[in-house]
């Protein structure tokens, strides 16, 4: 497989953008290698620059649940780009995009469109913030909610209680009004809880944590989570931004039954275009801008071809059931990796919900919590993807990220990545 023209165009792009991309992990650091340029994408497939052409589990992170280029998708947008790309003010889709995420997700009676899955979550803990008059909130080490800076904290070190800055340039004083718990540790939540519970404005998390692998949780401690938050009055944030219209038509609220305060969406709920939104109960809603005194705007929010996008996906979706499409494709991947790796005794394990999917390259049963996510995964994950890519099969260049089926991923496909799988986990150093 010829790759000169990607690699001719990284060169060009090293030059003029930070490390060649416009987000970290594009840049194939985790994998070696130069990254691959898209030229084109079709369901689920995809043609790079060089003409090579892949099957995509990435799908750009989440948002083509439908696939590349969904001819449905692709009309609602075109038909929105003729009538103008922006307006700065009110228009229809917007309205209705809202009334379907309002019928859609549990508890959500109003909702505010972002652009990004980052703007969603911080304008929620802001939201969070206003609401409760504390400063304080809980997160989980091993969930992503963005970069905004109240989030790019990690656990202190010993014991320290305060968090530190994952990043530089978030200021340390900031961080330290963080707390970092492990995940599928309820022992160390009760602690947080019993040292800070009612100085937190909220409790966030991704009820499926997907970006740190996928660290699935017990749906006991999402309970034992909410009943918490409800005892001190902090607001439950379930971060969806993965999750929402994917795991189910009400995310993972839907999934496990339970109602959270405030919940963020993103990629599912753009289609592809750039949307996020947060949304939740009607008096805390009722306290963003203009109705109460939380500030939080944007000029292209609730962009009329953007929400065009949006709604005709999830449209796609209700209309031919998506949902159960992916849980048995899910299915079939699902059965088709676990017998491999039992076959190959190969040093792995599989971890899934619906479409979202984990290969870790560890033995034993998938981790629950990133700190038993085991080093030497990464090392063998490099080797994977290279051996994938050379055989046209897409993963995330990334052994701590998720894959993605959409409903266009057949089950030949599937029989494909499998033989690929097989020969690639055989060159796997053990
Ligand atoms: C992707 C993601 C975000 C950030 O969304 P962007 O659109 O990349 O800003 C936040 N939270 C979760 C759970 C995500 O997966």
């Amino acid at each position: 497989m010829r790759l000169d023209r990607s690699a001719e165009l990284y060169e060009r792009a090293c030059r003029v953008l930070p490390g060649g991309v416009n987000s970290p992990v594009r840049a194939f650091r985790a994998v070696g290698g130069s990254p691959v340029f898209y030229r084109e994408g079709d369901g689920a497939h995809f043609v790079d620059v060089d003409g090579n052409r892949y099957l995509d589990y990435v799908m750009s992170w989440g948002p083509l649940i439908l696939g590349h280029a969904h001819p449905a998708v692709v009309e609602a947008v075109v038909r929105a780009v003729r009538r103008g790309m922006s307006f700065g003010a009110p228009c229809e889709d917007e309205v209705t995009l809202a009334e379907k995420v309002v019928a859609l997700y549990p508890g959500c009676e109003m909702v505010r469109f972002v652009s990004s899955g980052t703007e969603a979550v911080l304008s929620a803990l802001r939201l969070a913030r206003g609401v409760t008059g504390r400063a304080r909130v809980l997160k989980f080490d091993g969930c992503y909610h963005g970069h905004g800076d109240s989030l790019l904290v990690k656990a202190g070190s010993g014991l320290a209680t305060f968090g530190t800055p994952s990043s530089a340039g978030v200021p340390a004083a900031l961080a330290e009004l963080t707390t970092v718990v492990p995940l599928d540790d309820d022992e160390a939540i009760a602690d947080a809880f019993a040292r800070y519970g009612d100085e937190l404005a909220a409790v966030i998390i991704e009820p499926v944590p997907a970006n740190a692998g996928l660290l699935l949780q017990r749906r006991e401690l999402l309970l034992k989570l909410a009943a918490l938050c409800r005892r001190h009055g902090a607001l439950l944030i379930f971060d969806e931004v993965i999750s929402g219209f994917r795991v189910a038509p009400g995310g993972a609220a839907e999934l496990f039954g339970i109602t959270p305060d405030l919940a963020t969406f993103g990629k599912v709920i753009g289609g592809g275009m750039p949307v996020g939104a947060y949304g939740g109960r009607r008096d805390l809603m009722e306290h963003v801008a203009p109705l109460g005194p939380v500030y939080q705007a944007g000029t292209l929010s609730g962009n009329p071809v953007a929400m065009a996008a949006g709604l005709a996906t999830l449209e796609v979706l209700e209309r031919e059931d998506g949902w159960a499409r992916l849980e048995a494709l899910g299915t079939e991947l699902d059965a088709g990796v676990r017998a491999l790796i039992r076959r190959r005794e190969a040093p792995a394990s599989f971890a899934r919900l619906g479409s979202l999917f984990w290969l870790a390259m560890q033995p034993g049963e998938p981790p629950r919590r990133f700190d038993r996510v085991a080093p030497e995964a990464a090392p063998r994950y490099a080797v994977l993807h290279r051996a994938l890519l050379g055989r046209g099969v897409y993963l995330a260049p990334s052994a701590y990220e998720v894959g993605f089926l959409s409903t266009t991923h057949t089950g030949d496909d599937i029989a494909r990545t499998l033989t690929a799988l097989g020969e690639a986990l055989a060159e796997v150093p053990r």
